[in-house]
């Protein structure tokens, strides 16, 4: 199939009321497990990258090869995106590698140098044929921050942010956080709603791990298009190789934990497509 923008995903998901999965890629192994998921759903997918591990734990241009290969041969449309660039050189550095979908995090900024800086990075991509996650509001983070209603996006903010910025996507913070949860995350449905009847863009969950089955469906029906899950996968890989390294060989056990993967893809994919196929 083709390797697919955030743009091409959002009409998908707007005409079917649902959202994909975007998971984040951290070896080869990964990678495959998600494209085999997301061919087993018939569901489009979007692999991210967050600006750290392009810092700090691979390089850029193998990596990208790599996922643009699996993205072209997969039977599904791929995407492959930037997940929470903080800075311009990182943001225009994956477009250049060929990246399809970049988000860019202007949320700890004041708000009119989040305006500024992300309607920058919108100009460059779109020009390129990039798709832009933009964030307003603020998605804290577990442990760290509390949930705090004064924090959560403006429904009249995101209208003019979107309308400054031209973001096709807008990472929303409406009682989520980043990381896992040591209490039951509640959601602001109608503020859901209401952001994305004033804005019409995209409209992106992070801190998706750890929210119930039923608030992601809730959630895909009234205007959230993409979920970003990193937590889940990260936790399940670690318990998954102390439980299961101690009694397989390597080679065994990293067949092991990409079918293990495979499955733990599938399962959130399918909780986020609401069981609509392509
Ligand atoms: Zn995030």
């Amino acid at each position: 199939m083709a390797l697919a923008t955030l743009n091409d995903l959002i009409k998908i998901t707007t005409k079917n009321k649902n959202a994909v999965g975007m998971f984040n890629v951290i070896n080869y192994e990964y990678a495959v497990a998600m494209i085999n998921a997301a061919e087993q759903v018939n569901y489009p997918i979007m692999l991210g990258v967050p600006e750290g591990f392009v810092k700090n734990y691979y390089d850029l241009d193998t990596m990208t090869s790599l996922l643009k290969y699996l993205a072209t041969t997969a039977k599904v449309p791929v995407a492959i995106h930037l997940d929470h660039s903080k800075t311009f050189e990182t943001t225009v550095k994956c477009m250049r590698a060929g990246f399809t979908s970049v988000m860019f995090d202007g949320s700890a900024l004041t708000y009119e140098e989040n305006v500024e800086q992300t309607a920058e990075i919108v100009k460059i991509a779109h020009a390129m044929g990039v798709s832009v996650e933009g964030e307003l509001g603020y998605v804290g983070r577990n442990g760290v921050d509390q949930i705090d209603p004064e924090s959560f996006t403006k429904v009249e903010q995101a209208v003019d942010f979107v309308k400054r910025t031209g973001v096709d996507a807008l990472a929303i913070a409406v009682g989520n956080l980043h990381g896992n949860y040591s209490f039951e995350p509640k959601l602001d449905f109608d503020r859901i709603k209401a952001i994305k009847e004033a804005t019409g863009v995209g409209l992106v969950l992070h801190g998706g791990s750890g929210i119930a089955d039923d608030d992601f469906r809730k959630a895909a029906e009234l205007g959230i298009d993409k979920v970003n899950i990193f937590t889940e996968i990260l936790d399940f890989g670690k318990k998954f190789t102390l439980e299961n390294l101690p009694d397989m060989t390597f080679l065994q056990y990293s067949k092991a934990l990409a079918d293990a993967m495979t499955e733990v893809v599938k399962y959130r994919m399918e909780v986020f497509t609401c069981g609509r196929t392509l």
